[in-house]
């Protein structure tokens, strides 16, 4: 399909003014290109090939594309008036990011736009497993009328458990109160007193597991959600639950829901996402209690249209010169700013991800103070970004990044409070990051000289690499506390590669950081946790 839409602006004479142009590469909701009409010329081209968007993209202020056009390296390099790529959906996959950045290019998407077709996913797949739906349409179609094989349950009075409570999960909330469920919720980076406040039982993933009838996941899938629920999991469930992934593929360990299924240990799952998709000689195919779709809990009209209007708007908004809210990469910086930025950007990032990882609980506060040289840079507000987008990243589904961190981190409840003091400490410049959580309070400070450098931990002076796997252990300082802990982690075959301890006095609360070769299991931190005079003890990957 190819067709022109020409919009003229006209200035206070009725003279016509020079219109932004935008290219709709790719077949959007026509509510979406209406929204462009008043501000923009627009060329919908949706059979446009990669050869001609090439040849044709530098006429264009704006691109839209779905998921068909892939807006490549080429396609940006070749693009010398193009501000904005918009992808009306959820992944960016087809659109090169980094490219698009190095050209300062901004890229937004419309995250939001499916989350109510995808809670309503879930509760079809819930309803369809309480009242085994999907079996009796088969049996009825095979000319069966096996009533007494269907008896289902009432989702009325039964426990949802809810893991992960972003767009899609406080979605799901709305929908199963009106079926008269009961709320369980686990989501360590919320505010417990803000989700309590909104009638819901805010508890660990283990009492979620045990006491729920029904468990729902719509978590992101990172290295800390990956197999969040495995065999020990199925093991706590009750022996009639039902779970239900409309997240991503590899959130359940498939092999362990195998095993539950085939035991009996749970009554039934339903599955629209997969370890591997399509799933192809998956046993969990075999299933009668087992309801699969094929990755739609996105796919509505209404959520494609929300999608067009969306990044509609955000184009609209940055023709006009303004700022779109859901933007997935950087802003381009000047060459002397990124000088400071990009070593102390290294330097931020070390710090918050030892922070993420050491912090107990919900992260509610983060106090940066600037020092020395820092306090008087200008764009230090790009630094306190870099360490939002750390903080925030690693417990997200949407891509947080300078643009957006701020008003992720107020959307999420983090106050975040800037300073400066002049004093470095003998240092050029230092970072210092004091981080309140839940259930701990922390700070740290580093500087960077040739490399990130780890200063304090909790007002104890290191002087630590931030790489690597590493032990934060906090003890009393009395003789054979240091040995223990290093014979502990002998026996379980871990090689300690280098060790420091920070103390105030002899005798008194101190902190010891070991870099290790091995990553330490949690079940031999706890044992460490354990040892004589031993007051806590974390592990960090930097
Ligand atoms: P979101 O970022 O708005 O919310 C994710 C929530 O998970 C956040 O509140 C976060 O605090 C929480 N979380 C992160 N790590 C956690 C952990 N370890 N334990 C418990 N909670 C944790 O994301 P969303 O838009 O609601 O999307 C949720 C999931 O749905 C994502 O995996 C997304 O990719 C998926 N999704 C699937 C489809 C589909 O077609 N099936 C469509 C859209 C989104």
């Amino acid at each position: 399909m190819r067709f022109y839409l020409y919009y003229y602006n006209r200035n206070q004479n009725g003279e016509k003014m020079d219109k932004m142009k935008v290219i709709i590469a790719d077949q959007i909701n026509e509510r979406g290109i209406a929204e462009l009409e008043d501000v923009a010329d627009v060329l919908v081209d949706t059979d446009i090939s990669q050869e001609e968007l090439i040849e044709r993209i530098a006429d264009f202020d704006a691109i839209i594309v779905r998921s068909r056009t892939k807006v490549t390296r080429e396609v940006i390099e070749a693009a010398d008036n193009l501000k904005i790529i918009a992808r009306a959906g959820v992944g960016v996959d087809n659109v090169d990011i980094e490219a698009a950045t190095e050209k300062g290019i901004m890229v937004v998407n419309a995250p939001e736009s499916t989350s109510i077709t995808v809670a309503e996913h879930t509760m079809g797949l819930i309803l369809a497993l309480a009242r085994k739906i999907s079996l009796a349409d088969r049996s009825v179609k095979e000319g069966k009328w096996d009533k007494s094989k269907f008896m289902g349950i009432e989702l009325n009075g039964k426990t949802l458990g809810i893991i992960g409570m972003g767009r899609i999960g406080s979605q799901v909330v709305t929908r199963a109160k009106a079926f008269g469920m009961e709320i369980l919720v686990y989501d360590p980076y919320i505010s417990k007193e803000a989700l309590a406040e909104l009638g819901m039982g805010v508890v660990d993933l283990e009492t979620l597991l045990r006491d729920s009838d029904i468990i729902t996941i719509h978590v992101p899938l990172t290295p800390e959600t990956k197999h969040q629920i495995s065999k020990n999991e199925f093991e706590i469930m009750k022996e009639n639950a039902f779970i239900i992934n409309c997240a991503r593929g590899g959130i359940i360990n498939e092999e362990d829901l195998y095993e539950a299924l085939q035991s009996g240990k749970i009554s039934g799952a339903a599955l629209d996402v997969f370890e591997v998709e399509p799933p192809v000689d998956n046993p969990l195919l075999n299933f009668d209690n087992v309801i699969l779709s094929p990755h739609i809990g996105a796919s509505t009209s209404e959520a494609q249209r929300d999608a067009a209007i969306i990044v509609a708007n955000e184009v609209k908004t940055v023709l006009k010169g303004g700022s779109p809210k859901n933007v997935v990469n950087m802003p381009v910086l000047d060459s002397e700013t990124l000088q400071i930025i990009k070593p102390h950007s290294k330097l931020a990032e070390k710090l918050s991800s030892f922070l993420i990882q050491t912090a107990k609980g919900n992260i509610k506060e983060v106090n940066v103070t600037y020092c020395g040289d820092l306090a008087e840079f200008q764009r230090r507000d790009v630094l306190t970004r870099v360490i939002l987008q750390e903080i925030l990243n690693p417990i997200l589904t949407e891509p947080v990044n300078l643009v957006n961190a701020p008003t992720v981190a107020k959307n999420r409840g983090i106050i975040i409070t800037e300073g400066v003091r002049s004093d470095a400490e003998g240092h050029k410049s230092l970072i210092k990051m004091d981080v309140k959580s839940d259930g701990s309070e922390m700070s740290i400070e580093g500087t960077y000289t040739k490399a990130p450098k780890i200063v304090k931990i909790n007002n104890y002076k290191v002087d630590v690499k931030p790489e690597g796997i590493m032990l934060i252990a906090k003890y009393v300082d009395l003789p054979g506390t240091i040995g223990a802990l290093g014979t502990k982690l002998g026996e379980h075959g871990i090689n300690i590669a280098t060790m420091q301890v920070g103390r105030k006095e002899p005798g008194g609360e101190a902190v010891m950081v070991l870099k290790v070769d091995q990553s330490i299991p949690a079940d031999v931190i706890e044992e460490l946790k354990k040892l004589d005079n031993m007051m806590d003890a974390v592990a960090v990957n930097l």
